[in-house]
């Protein structure tokens, strides 16, 4: 049968590169061996054309200037929808970046075609797309096929390997996309580097419990020195911080709390669902409520007091049942040397 064209559809990010879950959309679309092309949206797109110049794609297709540097509706909108129309590919595939699950739906509206998002495999059967997504908070996973096209496909990241190949040059061809925004960027408000502590590319999600604000040994609690152990760990390791959701939730009760966590750090059930490849759980008791949210997390361990615990009934490799405080006052000391 023959396989249908897939068009990958990427936009750069501030610094003119692709993100790695771009890299990881255009790595599954090669694998399946059908004719692939790639959309690129962004001020400007050659460099990071030519990072991926060595797919095999059979176009480079682009969309570029100013305008198109910043997420936006009616710019992100207008490119997309051209680089689909060039292209004509019936299979779209895309990053689930903030930025594309904002306007593709759309986009695959004004194709005629659908979208579908949070897919988390790829797959052909009989030479059919298929794709997975989760359901109820990841409990139940569907296999779906469809027979709209064109088809957007947005991928979530952490599924695939990122592409890898040498890079070259490409040679792009520019759309000519005239977009009118009602909306001009003037600046970007965000939280400095070192206190953006959720970070979806790390290797590492290290986890906190609310065992870091409780009463310890001495009978007293020792909160502000689990900030300072929690912020160096991660300042050292650059890894991606999660919690349970007692903790985040000691501070809607006014109890002492870690300044840094907000409820988008809450890893469960009710909170997110992250896919890092190792996961480290600290003072937090690993009932099923938030362990179920690690579900993609491969390899696991904890450190808990408590032998007990819900991490080693099963939901850890390795738990460690020591003191969270000695252990991390440890790691600490082995990352400085
Ligand atoms: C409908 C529903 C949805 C929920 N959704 C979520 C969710 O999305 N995410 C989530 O996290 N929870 C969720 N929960 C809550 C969940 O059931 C647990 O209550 C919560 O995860 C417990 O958090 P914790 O393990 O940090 O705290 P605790 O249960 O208080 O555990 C603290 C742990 O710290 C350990 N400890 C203390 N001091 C130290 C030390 N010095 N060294 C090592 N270990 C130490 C203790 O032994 C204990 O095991 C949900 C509950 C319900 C009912």
């Amino acid at each position: 049968m023959k396989m249908e064209p897939v068009l990958v559809l990427l936009h750069t990010e501030a610094d003119g590169a692709l993100a790695k879950a771009a890299l990881e959309v255009l790595a599954a679309a090669v694998a399946g061996r059908a004719p692939v092309d790639v959309g690129l949206v962004g001020s400007v797109v050659q460099p990071a054309a030519d990072r991926v110049a060595g797919c095999g794609a059979r176009r480079f297709l682009a969309v570029e200037g100013e305008e198109f540097a910043q997420p936006r509706y009616a710019t992100d909108a207008a490119a997309a929808e051209a680089l689909a129309r060039a292209s004509g590919a019936p299979l779209i595939f895309a990053p689930a970046s903030s930025r594309w699950m904002r306007v593709l739906p759309g986009v695959a509206h004004r194709l005629g075609g659908c979208a579908d998002t949070h897919v988390t495999s790829l797959s052909r059967q009989d030479g059919k797309p298929v794709i997975t997504r989760w359901y109820y908070r990841q409990r139940m996973e569907a296999a779906l096929e469809r027979a709209a096209r064109p088809w957007v496909i947005l991928l979530e990241s952490g599924c695939y390997e990122a592409w890898s190949g040498a890079p070259g040059t490409a040679r792009l061809e520019r759309l000519p996309v005239t977009a009118a925004p009602r909306t001009r960027v003037e600046g970007v408000q965000a939280p400095q580097s070192g206190q953006q502590t959720i970070r979806p590319d790390a290797a590492l999600l290290f986890v906190a419990g609310a065992g870091w604000t409780k009463n310890q040994a001495d009978g007293k609690p020792h909160v502000a020195e689990a900030e300072k152990l929690i912020l160096e760990f991660l300042d050292r390791t650059q890894c991606s911080l999660g919690s349970s959701k007692s903790l985040v939730d000691l501070s809607g009760e006014g109890q002492a709390v870690l300044g840094f966590l907000s409820h988008l750090n809450q890893v469960g059930q009710t909170g997110s669902t992250p896919r890092h490849p190792k996961g480290l759980a600290t003072c937090c008791h690993g009932e099923e409520p938030h362990v179920v949210g690690w579900r993609f997390v491969t390899e696991r361990r904890a450190v808990n007091l408590d032998a007990n615990c819900g991490w080693a009934r099963g939901k850890a490799d390795v738990v460690y049942v020591a003191d969270a405080f000695a252990v991390m006052a440890k790691l600490n000391e082995l990352l400085r040397s």
